[in-house]
């Protein structure tokens, strides 16, 4: 692409008659720098920094490197995060210099290959969906539901409709009611049932024209497909909303079951989950979205669009809610999720969810045996453990204490106390990437922990450089400092 755009260039500037491109005007300063600078802004002596030979920089980094766990090193079965395999072949691919070396300002006909790119993995996420139309723009998935209650806030605003209200139930992602109240509407929360389905009581007593959208989560965060879903939606429907369809975990149903097909108006991917991206500490990430024809003018702008043998970045009308995020979206990412449902196709994609739901299976019938899972026998990609049950041993905070011990055994935690429906909850997900072996290994290792002494659980982990961080304080005042003040 790059060599493309050169040798247009070239030619370009060799047409006989022609004048050269007319390039930026800049002027070359012709005194040192420190002379156009204010006096008062000059240090007068170099800044202290560590004097450090290549190898001890090196050392120094590749340890820390080593102190993480990461699916390169570790299993990693957090739960509703999808902590699966990272192919190597995509971070090559993301790596090439026709793409790394792209600038979003560049004119849009040297940017056909890119555009391409993302004009096919909208297709491919439309098809996937069931949902027609797709905005690559938001950053993650929490990014991609207040994208989509603004396009469904504009929509109503557009029909002259007042719904304040969003609808969440009580075993949502806490991103659901926040990004709602972000948007500007009103949260009520709906209740689960017995066994983890929405309870459609309440959802009858709660659901009336003030609702403008219920949010759902489908396979749920309890690892169970809600069958009652289109029944929702119709119910939904019926009273003039939406439905949001909280695609979190999609690595259940890939190529199985489409949200467009089962009542869903939007919703959203998370590819640093789905789609295999790197979720490194936290972003970045991407959360595209896709919708309902008759949503699509509300979509955040740019899209891509074909026109004639181009591909061109499309803005819409008056009716967008506008950008959501500088130029095109986290293109890095999108190329990952491009390169991972390309690689699969189809009938992969399907195999992926497939064997997602058997190793989720196989690891929920070694693990109720000595860790009940409330809701059910059976499983999506990832069941609810509780660890309730040995409060009766003493130990005060069971989820948090297994978690940290397996650490000690090389085993990074389940996600802990989430969903709130399950008392000492551990939601386990495993992924399509782990072999039989690693499975069992896990389910042996959680095994051993829970027959641990309460002492040797509380002071979990052991092994590790740092035992137990506060980990808000960890979060919100990071120490970054080589040298503490
Ligand atoms: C991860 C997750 C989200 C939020 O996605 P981010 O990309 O982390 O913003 C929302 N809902 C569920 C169920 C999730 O698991």
């Amino acid at each position: 692409m790059r060599n493309q755009l050169a040798t247009q260039t070239l030619n370009e500037l060799s047409k006989p008659g022609r004048r050269a491109t007319r390039l930026p005007q800049c002027d070359v300063p012709t005194r040192p720098v420190s002379a156009l600078l204010p006096e008062a802004a000059l240090a007068d002596r170099p800044p202290a920094l560590p004097e450090l030979a290549e190898p001890e920089v090196i050392r120094h980094f590749v340890n820390l490197s080593t102190l993480n766990m990461s699916v390169d090193t570790h299993m990693y079965p957090l739960g509703s995060c999808t902590m699966k395999h990272n192919p190597k072949r995509n971070e090559r691919m993301a790596g090439l210099p026709g793409i790394v070396d792209l600038h979003p300002l560049q004119d849009e006909s040297t940017l056909q290959g890119m555009l391409q790119l993302l004009f096919e993995l909208q297709g491919m996420l439309a098809e996937i969906s069931g949902l027609p139309c797709c905005s690559l723009q938001p950053a993650a998935g929490a990014h991609g539901e207040l994208a989509a209650l603004m396009v469904a806030a504009r929509h109503f605003q557009e029909l002259g409709q007042r719904r304040p209200v969003v609808l969440t139930p009580d075993s949502a992602h806490g991103t659901n009611p926040a990004s709602a109240a972000m948007a500007g509407f009103d949260t009520k929360t709906i209740r689960s049932r017995e066994g983890g389905g929405v309870d459609m009581d309440d959802l009858r007593a709660k659901l009336d024209e003030q609702t403008a959208v219920f949010m759902i989560t489908n396979p749920n965060t309890l690892g169970m497909f809600d069958s009652q879903v289109k029944e929702i939606a119709d119910l939904v429907h019926s009273q003039g909303g939406l439905i949001y369809l909280d695609g979190a975990n999609m690595n259940a149903i890939l190529g199985v079951a489409r949200p467009g097909d089962f009542g869903a108006d939007m919703m959203h991917f998370n590819p640093h989950k789905t789609f295999s991206g790197p979720h490194g500490g936290g972003g970045p990430g991407a959360g595209p979205i896709c919708v309902t024809e008759t949503l699509g003018p509300y979509l955040p702008v740019p899209r891509v669009a074909q026109q004639d043998e181009q591909f061109v970045l499309e803005w819409g009308d008056a009716r967008t809610i506008g950008r959501v995020r500088s130029f095109f979206g986290n293109v890095g990412v999108l190329v990952r999720a491009y390169c991972y449902i390309r690689t699969h196709g189809p009938d992969g994609l399907r195999r992926v969810s497939e064997n997602a739901v058997l190793n989720a299976n196989y690891l929920l019938s070694k693990i109720r045996h000595f860790l009940p899972v409330p809701q059910g026998d059976r499983c999506m990609h990832e069941f609810v453990a509780s660890a309730e049950s040995l409060k009766a041993r003493g130990i005060k905070h069971p989820a948090m204490d297994l978690a940290k011990r397996l650490l000690d055994y090389g085993v990074h935690a389940p996600t802990v106390y989430f969903p709130l429906t399950v008392k000492e909850a551990m939601m386990v997900e495993p992924t399509e990437s782990e072999s039989k072996e690693t499975l069992d290994h896990f389910a042996q290792v959680l095994f051993r922990v829970t027959e641990e002494s309460p002492e040797l659980l509380h002071d979990a982990p052991h092994s590790t450089y740092i035992s137990r961080p506060d980990e808000v304080q960890a979060a919100r005042k990071p120490m970054v400092r080589w040298e503490s003040a």
